[in-house]
């Protein structure tokens, strides 16, 4: 039984003995052609949305249980899980991991960038492909929305009005503490500073990404610490398995951070 991402699937897949998978397929957004060959395969192996709260390998089995308190058993469990899921305590282990292991877990960070997508009633920003902005707040906030990217941008997408502002580490975790309608003030207030208040046109749309705050997530990518006290084997602790538990996320990659 396994948590996998769709994307992973196609890589994992073994159609002379399907496993059983549970997939969330919340990024069905970002991959509809990969949800589609998915649900489309042979056999009732695949569950989805499924949530993973605990795995146990107390007993004989493996046996994992998804919100609802639906149980699964298998032999082996493959966890994809990001490492911010397990340091969030989103899913537990019975019994619990060991320390080996959870120091590596809880050494990483979790690093974010939020992309936000604004629509306009018109584009009003050149045709340059990035567009800075140098913020006159104090050091603090040097991050203030510094950086858009003009959705219109030859090989990008003609005429669709769009912009794209991003926002990283402490400033992302601000921003996504804000509501939607707060990100847009901002942004706008920005903007005006930058091409004049007449210029800019009515923004008729956002959508602000929130990695860190996302329960399936809890941030964009897994990274060591800066000064990093990560020790040269953490990634291989990271993928070691436990007992009849394999672990295969970002994290493990020796090649990460
Ligand atoms: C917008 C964006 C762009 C990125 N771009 C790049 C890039 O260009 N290059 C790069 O190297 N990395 C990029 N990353 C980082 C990316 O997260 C990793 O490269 C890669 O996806 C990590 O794989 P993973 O299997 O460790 O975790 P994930 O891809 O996060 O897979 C974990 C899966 O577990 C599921 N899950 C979580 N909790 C549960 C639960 N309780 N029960 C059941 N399922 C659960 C999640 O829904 C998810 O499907 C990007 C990330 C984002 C969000």
């Amino acid at each position: 039984m396994v948590a996998a991402t769709p994307y992973e699937f196609q890589h994992l897949i073994d159609e002379e003995y399907p496993p059983e998978y549970i997939i969330t397929d919340y990024n069905q957004g970002f991959f509809p052609d990969v949800h589609a060959k998915l649900v489309g395969l042979p056999g009732k192996n695949l569950k989805f949305n499924k949530v993973v709260r605990n795995i146990d390998q107390s007993g004989d089995k493996v046996v994992v249980t998804t919100e609802g308190k639906h149980q699964y058993t298998a032999d082996y469990v493959l966890v994809t899980f990001g490492i911010g899921v397990i340091q969030q305590g989103e899913v537990t282990f019975t019994p619990d991991l060991p320390p080996w292991k959870t120091e590596q877990i809880f050494r990483y960070q979790r690093g974010t960038i939020d992309s936000i997508f604004l629509r306009f009633s018109s584009s009003f920003w050149g045709d340059k492909e990035w567009i800075y902005h140098a913020s006159e707040r104090n050091d603090v906030d040097r991050h203030y929305y510094p950086v858009f990217l003009n959705l219109e941008a030859e090989g990008y997408y003609a005429d669709s009005k769009m912009l794209v502002a991003f926002v990283t580490g402490e400033e992302a975790l601000r921003v996504e503490g804000l509501t939607d309608g707060q990100v847009a003030n901002e942004i706008l207030a920005v903007l005006r500073s930058m091409f004049g208040a007449e210029t800019v046109s009515t923004l008729e749309e956002i959508y602000v990404e929130r990695w860190a705050s996302d329960p399936f997530h809890y941030g964009l990518f897994s990274t060591w610490p800066v000064p990093s006290n990560v020790p040269v084997d953490a990634a291989q602790r990271l993928r070691a398995k436990v007992g009849r538990i394999f672990f295969a996320q970002q994290a493990s990659d020796p090649f990460i951070g």
